[in-house]
């Protein structure tokens, strides 16, 4: 019964990441419950694949026989059944059996019966050193699946959650796991024939060649931080979400140290994400060139608070000038030009959403990602160009300077401060050209301005900061407003 045998022997799928979860042994019974009697055995035919020629379906009568290893049983009376099954164990020995059939069964007996036959089985599943999973539509025969629970050797549940327009689809062992597993869903999917499975928070279809810690990561990247250079490794796009997947590629051969600096506000988060690729395998490092030593100093030098204190008009002036303030002309993409690909792109969107609702949203999120991180490559640079250093922090009262010049410097806006607090700024664009002819139902110039203000101000002043937009011409406003708070 409540036996977790290690005398059994261990029995491998070859699944590496589901053998590191569930130990399968010989002589062992599982009871597999499912939502709707079929993901159970989907699951199964996946996972045990390379295992066809030894795995044997057992089903009812009624079923259709369509493959070579599926048999029919007798369900009408327990005893024949009983003498069917102890004979196929005879004959063959070490298999994988997956009793299909007890639906059937339970409306034809009682569950006592039913239970008794399984629990005499145990010893001859034992004996012949088989592997047998019993299916269970959950929540069906409610008694007899709880009674069931306690004479099987292992248990593993199937959910499966509905999320917004997706199904996600969970795994949860019970006994014959590993102790962190042990009633915990594991989320999986299976994709073309290939079943993955979540390890350190990604669906991944193998282990990670070598295995790493969580820790010993940690430890390499607090010590190492400005001698590696982050690698994306083979991945397959479909085991990420298009968001993780665009930071994850966008990241690729950037040493460690610069992500440091373009994320000083939202480090820790952006570390954690770091180690939880590193772990599951999708994200590797190289060695890096020695890195150039900067000062540390922290305060801005005298040139450029002088720049950052004459007014606003004046300051953008001095950045318009070639070459001028800044040693080198701020390079901006022609709007035409940006604004024809974001067309582009969206009409690929909305083709792709008709079949997956969700790319739509990732998408959305994955625009917002590319403004900021751009935003935070220019900031950074200017930074260092005229700072020599890319530690300086900027004080709060520049804030609104830093997004008028980058706002006016990256999109050519006018922006107008209407109210300026400690931690919280409320500006305006008058004639703002990104939504002169647009009709939106949201605001639409949110993607271009907001991803700006947070990608900059993290830079500069080192703190995480929200920009959302207010108002907007878009949506029939006669101006488009922004708050910039703090977080
Ligand atoms: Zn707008």
């Amino acid at each position: 019964m409540e036996t977790t045998d290690v005398d059994k022997p261990l029995f491998l799928t070859g699944h590496s990441v589901f053998d590191q979860i569930f130990y399968l042994r010989r002589g062992m019974t599982v009871l597999l419950s499912d939502e709707t009697f079929s993901e159970g055995r989907s699951f199964l035919r996946v996972l045990l694949k390379n295992h066809r020629s030894s795995m044997y379906e057992l089903v009812s009568a009624r079923f259709h026989l369509a493959e070579s290893n599926q048999f029919s049983v007798p369900v009408e009376s327990l005893q024949d059944l009983s003498i069917y099954v102890n004979q196929k164990r005879r004959t063959e020995k070490g298999k994988i059996f997956v009793h299909l059939y007890l639906p059937e069964l339970l409306i034809r007996h009682s569950p006592e019966e039913v239970l008794k036959v399984m629990e005499l089985w145990q010893k001859d599943v034992l004996n012949a050193g088989n592997i047998e999973f019993y299916l269970l539509p959950r929540n069906t025969f409610a008694d007899f699946e709880r009674k069931a629970r306690a004479i099987v050797d292992a248990v593993i549940d199937i959910q499966v959650v509905k999320q917004e327009t997706r199904f996600l689809y969970y795994f949860t062992p019970m006994r014959s796991c590993s102790p962190r597993h042990h009633l915990k869903g594991v989320q999986f999917e299976i994709s073309d024939s290939k079943l993955l499975i979540e390890w350190e928070g990604v669906l991944v279809d193998s282990l990670p060649s070598k295995i790493v810690t969580a820790s010993d990561i940690r430890k390499k990247i607090e010590t190492k931080e400005k001698e590696m250079v982050l690698k994306v490794n083979n991945i397959e796009p479909d085991v990420l979400t298009v968001n993780d997947y665009v930071i994850l590629t966008s990241l690729d051969g950037m040493p460690l140290w610069t992500v440091k600096m373009l994320y000083p506000d939202r480090w820790p988060e952006v570390e954690e994400k770091i180690i939880q690729w590193a772990v599951s395998g999708v994200l590797g490092f190289d060695e890096a060139k020695s890195e150039k030593v900067y000062e540390s100093r922290k305060g801005l030098k005298l040139r450029n608070r002088l720049l950052l204190s004459v007014p606003t008009q004046i300051a953008l002036y001095l950045v318009s000038l070639s070459k001028g303030f800044l040693g080198k002309r701020v390079r901006t993409v022609p709007l035409d030009a940006h604004l024809a690909v974001l067309e582009a792109m969206k009409n690929i969107v909305d083709l792709a959403s008709a079949k997956n609702p969700e790319v739509k949203r990732e998408a959305k999120l994955a625009t917002r990602y590319f403004g900021e991180l751009s935003a935070r490559k220019t900031a950074l640079e200017y930074v260092i160009r005229l700072e020599g250093t890319p530690y300086t922090n900027f004080r709060l009262e520049y804030a609104p300077k830093l997004v008028a010049i980058s706002l006016k410097a990256g999109w050519g806006l006018d922006v107008n401060f209407i109210s300026e607090e400690k931690d919280s700024w409320l500006f305006e664009i008058k004639k703002c050209h990104l939504c002169e002819d647009a009709h939106s139902n949201e605001p639409f110039c949110d993607k271009f301005v907001s991803s700006v203000v947070s990608g900059v101000l993290g830079v500069c002043l080192k703190r995480q900061v929200e920009c959302h937009e207010i108002t907007c011409r878009a949506m029939g406003s006669d101006k488009c407003t922004f708050r910039a708070s703090l977080v």
